[in-house]
């Protein structure tokens, strides 16, 4: 399944808070985070990833970026209750 055909079979509710940030003293710029991204999300600017402002509403909440990076620079969560996306006949 594509990341199109995942988006027909969610549907979201955008966060009003954030749930995932970046310390970016522990990036290295390494890129894992921007080629594991299914919607393309994190992008590099020098040596170092950067989150866009609209991430909470792009983001598919599968946390790959998180479990990817070895450095730990990701901090991924669950957004609230209610918000986020809820996936349709799962
Ligand atoms: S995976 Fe981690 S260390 Fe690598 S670019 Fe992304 S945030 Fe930086
Ligand atoms: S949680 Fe998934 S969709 Fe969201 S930014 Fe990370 S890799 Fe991309």
């Amino acid at each position: 399944m594509n990341a199109k055909e995942l988006a027909r079979l969610i549907h979201k509710t955008v966060p009003e808070t954030d749930f995932i940030s970046l310390d970016a003293d522990r990036c290295t710029g390494c890129g894992e985070c921007v080629v594991v991204c299914p919607v393309f999300i994190w992008e590099l600017e020098g040596h170092t990833a950067s989150l866009p402002a609209d991430y909470r509403e792009r983001c598919l909440e599968c946390g790959a970026c998180w479990q990817v990076c070895e450095r730990g620079a990701i901090c991924f969560d669950y957004p609230e209750s209610g918000t986020g996306i809820t996936v349709l006949y799962g």
